[in-house]
């Protein structure tokens, strides 16, 4: 049963083939047996996973008219707040913490009756693109152990592609739903910014940071996206528009006519062979399929990486201030005549990690009087550069396309001790978060120098999300044709068979 997509286990669920108890408690299981392994979760939620469930059942029992996701179990990544349960966000500074309210995406999965499994690992507060930056120890990659499952969102993504969950949420600021999604074989997708509500999502850079939904297909990520999207008056970005028509999109699948722009700096030297033939083998099956292919400039790509590496942490630098140790978790030095700011010092030491100090460092400096202008003030012009950049694209594209990251996974400890090394697996992905636009990561497959999987990724203008769905439906399709399996079938390391 654990094998089935989302969409699968929905329906046997309406046929009353199985129940939702049943299936959550296959992958309790499940995590049971290879999760010692993997370590994608940080907390699993037993009795709370259950209970939810039966309730799905009896309301099913009763005949009530229940949403299409309902009672199919989901793994949540631990930066967003559930109601009394414990929230990490992969630091130790949160250790111990139980929220008092839940977020907004987790209300919305409530409401739809998706069954929640537990928290999954990441990088401490989302900052990292390996999961080896959380205070808990990293998660390993399903398809090779010795391998990073991507990050920040390394938990979400490895227990999707080990079976542990069907569906999986994730927080995407420059690449942390996509990058994990490209390594692990999974699709990921990050929303228009203001898509989905950040109400709950502790916050790493506020401007960037956008929930999603992570699946192992297209359409299963479709139809958490449209459960997880909408309006909400708690979260001031958040858009007063239709949610787009993202389930249709990826059931149809047609791109004849459609235009898709290959962005001509995203592509080429520093990026992997296998990464780049797999790539070029999808713009074939694309065309194939009656799409046409352009090529598109986007110049000021070049600078992404530089500026979106002054913005994050001066975000962050102003956002983590409120880890002060009065009102959350952690409390270090406690002692009879400490003053409130020696208590503050150590335990900022003590329950902050060496990247989550680095970027609150660099943050801090950046916005410094002296240095605002020529750091942070150039960087927010480099991402207007950015957005004209895309704009000016889209004149000539429907979607723009281009590899998700430029090599398949790495070793665990390969790029631990060199922050720039870690930066650049963003390269492809944080210019969609500058723009505040939609990106989604599918499989393109294996690279043959290594096994290992390629991502595909697909960007699509503000509120156009359905454009991602409609290609990525059309690729996947065709890649399925050309395999005869799904691409996680193919783990030759997939833990438990
Ligand atoms: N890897 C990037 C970083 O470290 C992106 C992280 C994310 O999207 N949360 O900031």
């Amino acid at each position: 049963m654990i094998h089935l997509s989302a969409a699968e286990m929905a329906a046997k669920l309406v046929a009353g083939e199985t129940s939702s108890v049943a299936l959550t408690q296959a992958h309790l299981d499940r995590i049971a047996a290879v999760d010692t392994d993997v370590h994608a979760f940080l907390f699993v939620n037993t009795e709370g996973a259950l209970e939810q469930a039966r309730a799905v059942d009896a309301k099913r029992a009763a005949g009530e008219k229940l949403s299409p996701l309902a009672g199919v179990p989901l793994a949540l990544k631990d930066v967003m707040t559930q109601k009394g349960v414990p929230t990490t966000a992969g630091s130790k500074i949160l250790e111990g913490w139980r929220p008092p309210y839940d977020s907004t995406v987790v209300t919305n999965l409530k409401n739809n009756g998706i069954v929640i499994l537990g928290k999954t690992n990441m990088d401490e507060f989302a900052m990292g693109s390996s999961t080896e930056n959380s205070a808990y120890g990293p998660t390993h990659n399903p398809w090779d152990l010795t391998r990073i499952p991507g990050g920040s969102g390394g938990g979400s993504s490895a227990a999707l592609a080990a079976f542990e969950a069907p569906l999986a949420i994730g927080t995407d600021t420059g690449g942390s739903i996509r990058q994990p999604a490209a390594v692990t074989g999974t699709v990921g997708v990050k929303p228009t910014y203001g898509g989905v509500s950040r109400f709950g999502l502790i916050a790493f850079s506020s401007s960037l940071d956008q929930a999603g939904p992570c699946a192992r297909t297209v359409l299963d990520a479709a139809l958490l996206h449209e459960a997880i999207a909408g309006h909400d008056p708690k979260d001031s970005t958040s858009i007063n528009a239709p949610v787009p028509a993202v389930v249709k999109a990826a059931k149809s699948g047609d791109v004849k006519g459609m235009k898709i722009g290959v962005v001509k700096e995203l592509n080429g030297d520093g990026y992997q062979s296998g990464v780049r033939t797999r790539f070029e083998e999808s713009l074939e099956l694309l065309a194939a399929a009656g799409a046409e292919i352009v090529e598109v400039s986007a110049p000021n790509f070049e600078y992404a990486l530089a500026a979106y590496y002054l913005i994050a942490p001066s975000e962050c630098s102003s956002n983590l201030a409120r880890f002060d140790a009065m009102r959350y978790g952690l409390r270090v030095g406690d002692v009879d005549g400490a003053s409130a700011e020696s208590v503050m010092n150590l335990t900022r030491e003590v329950g902050f990690g060496r990247e989550v100090k680095r970027r609150i460092i660099l943050g801090t400096y950046a916005l410094s009087s002296g240095y605002y202008d020529a750091y942070y003030g150039s960087a927010q012009k480099v991402r207007t550069l950015i957005t004209q950049d895309f704009n000016k694209a889209f004149e000539k594209c429907d979607v723009m396309v281009s590899p998700t990251c430029p090599t398949t996974a790495f070793k665990i400890g390969e790029k631990s001790d060199d922050p720039i090394a870690m930066y650049l697996n963003d390269i492809a992905t944080i210019p969609v978060n500058m723009a505040g636009i939609g990106g989604m990561s599918l499989p393109a497959g294996l690279a043959p120098e290594d096994g290992l999987p390629v991502g595909f990724q697909i960007m699509a203008p503000a509120m156009q999300d359905q454009r991602m769905y409609l290609v990525g439906a059309a690729l996947e399709a065709a890649l399925l044709t050309k395999w005869g399996a799904p691409l996680l079938s193919m783990a030759p390391a997939l833990v438990v068979k």
